[in-house]
């Protein structure tokens, strides 16, 4: 009689959950009986694994786990239902197909009146998104801290880069003024003025690479003679002492190629940062610069395919380290940073200049043996050079200029800063101008109207009137072919150039002045 009727309820169990579990519910369900043999199974069960309720009726759903199940969850799952205990755990289960997919369920044990285990139900979640943005999140966190960590050792290592030098600068300023042995004092200077320029190597690199990550960043592209380029690099590492070799393998001299269209400042900027690092990391070794050429016809257009490469028999980087070389202020390891100084910032200034220009940076290393950074640049041909030979004589006059000298040139310094006044008057004095300061823009248009200059030297923050108004007062007499002039300022970001340029200026130039561009600003508004 009690048999019977357990048998009835049985099915009236079943036939009722069927009804409550298939229509509309979200979650996959089994049931089982006592011993764990599956009873039941829904819609959203045969929709989740794949499996029918046929194919699995009478088998326990230990079968769903596999290999990437945690073995602590389903031991626990064990015990709970060996001690008939309600539990909720999450782990792994397999679908028909063979796929993994994070489940979490419960699963209640249901008891007769008597006390009796009859059955137990399982309640499971698919939560494999879930688990997949968790996943997603932590990769995230592990990131921002990645750079957190990337950024505090970029600032320890750049306070120690900008302490070295300031400690020379200092520490010899000091001595010098202790000192009166003037050949001393010069050696000191020497050493305080190579101090300064390595500071200043390290701002620069901050400054250009915000300014070459910031949006509106252009390229000043201008017809160049790929000849001066590399001869000027040449100058710069002179084969004796140590090995250095530069092996063009096309005719550069070749009369119809005279001039690539490209930003040929930026393109040696690029050379000389991987020519400096091969000499920096190749102590002992040799270093070649290798020039391929490979014309190429983009639709009509001239285009020649220019291939550097900078190859050192130096210390090598790691497979590991090649990862991240190129991202910024990474270094190879911080103790090859000890070892060689470096700010990391050059090679991502590298590669964002390159990829701007349209081209690719590589880097092949072997650590012990050393390393090939290469890239290529897509230039055009200019047309003009090619119509036009008296570009190549523009160029001739060029070097034609460099050495020579123009003393019955004058040139006006307005600047209201000392140390200024006197860098300016030592670099006109070297290259023999003749020349007068003024201290503000008023006094320099006083002085303009009463004697003959051919140049102006304008800086633009002084008081009484600025570097603008000044330039601005003078344009209304003068043109800029009457008398050119250069804006001088610390302030070398894209909008104060403008500026510049607005105000009616030639060109600019950033403070503190570089001799080099100086003099080349000066050939080539003056002659
Ligand atoms: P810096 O040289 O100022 O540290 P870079 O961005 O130019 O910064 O270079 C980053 C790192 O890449 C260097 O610190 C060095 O570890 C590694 N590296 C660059 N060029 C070479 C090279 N030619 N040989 C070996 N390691 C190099």
């Amino acid at each position: 009689m009690f048999k019977r009727t357990q048998k009835i309820w049985h099915k009236h169990f079943l036939s009722h959950a069927m009804l409550l579990f298939n229509n509309n519910h979200t979650e996959s369900v089994i049931i089982t009986d006592s011993e764990r043999h599956i009873l039941f199974t829904n819609e959203v069960f045969t929709n989740t694994t794949g499996y029918s309720a046929n194919e699995v009726l009478g088998k326990t759903p230990k079968f769903l786990q596999g290999i990437l199940t945690d073995k602590d969850s389903s031991k626990k799952l064990n015990t709970a239902i060996q001690n008939k205990e309600s539990i909720t755990i999450e782990l792994i289960n397999y679908r028909k197909d063979g796929s993994p997919f994070w489940n979490s369920f419960s699963i209640t044990p249901y008891f007769n009146p008597l006390g009796k285990l009859l059955y137990w139900i399982g309640i499971q979640r698919n939560i494999t998104q879930q688990r997949q943005l968790e996943q997603e999140l932590l990769e995230a966190k592990n990131k921002a801290e990645q750079l957190a960590f990337t950024k505090s050792q970029f600032l320890a290592n750049m306070s120690h880069e900008i302490r070295t030098p300031m400690n020379s600068i200092l520490g010899f300023s000091e001595l010098s003024q202790e000192s009166n042995d003037l050949s001393e004092i010069k050696q000191y200077l020497a050493n305080i003025n190579t101090a300064s320029s390595h500071l200043m190597a390290i701002l620069n690199d901050i400054l250009d690479l915000s300014k070459i990550q910031a949006e509106g960043f252009t390229l000043n592209k201008k017809p160049f003679y790929l000849k001066n380029l590399l001869d000027s690099i040449q100058l710069l590492y002179p084969t004796t002492g140590r090995s250095f070799t530069l092996e063009a393998n096309c005719n550069i001299n070749n009369p119809f190629l005279p001039f690539l269209i490209g930003d040929e400042l930026r393109i040696k900027q690029v050379l000389l940062n991987l020519l400096n690092n091969a000499f920096k990391f190749s102590p002992h070794g040799s270093v070649k610069l290798i020039v391929d050429c490979e014309k190429i016809n983009v639709s009509g257009t001239r285009f020649i395919q220019l291939k550097f490469s900078i190859v050192d028999t130096g210390i090598g980087i790691s497979e590991e380290q090649l990862k991240s070389i190129f991202k910024r202020f990474t270094q190879a390891d911080t103790s090859i940073s000890r070892n060689f100084g470096g700010t990391g910032l050059g090679l991502a200034i590298s590669q964002q200049l390159i990829q701007s220009m349209g081209g690719e940076i590589q880097v092949q290393s072997t650590l012990g043996k050393g390393s090939t950074f290469s890239f290529e640049l897509p230039l055009e041909i200019s047309n003009d050079a090619i119509k036009n030979p008296s570009l190549n004589t523009d160029i001739e006059q060029l070097t034609l200029y460099d050495n020579s000298v123009f003393p019955n040139k004058r040139i006006l310094v307005v600047d209201d800063d000392k140390m200024s006044q006197v860098v300016a008057k030592l670099m006109l004095k070297k290259l023999d101008f003749g020349f007068e300061v003024a201290e503000n823009g008023a006094i320099a248009i006083d002085l303009i109207n009463k004697k003959r200059f051919d140049l102006v030297l304008m800086d633009i923050q002084m008081p009484v009137m600025n570097g603008l108004q000044a330039t601005h007062n003078i344009r209304k007499s003068y043109t800029e072919q009457d008398l050119p002039i250069i804006g001088m300022s610390a302030g070398i970001l894209l909008h104060d150039q403008m500026a510049c340029f607005n105000a009616g200026m030639n060109s600019f130039l950033p403070k503190p002045l570089d001799f080099e561009s100086l003099k080349n600003e000066l050939v080539k508004l003056l002659s």
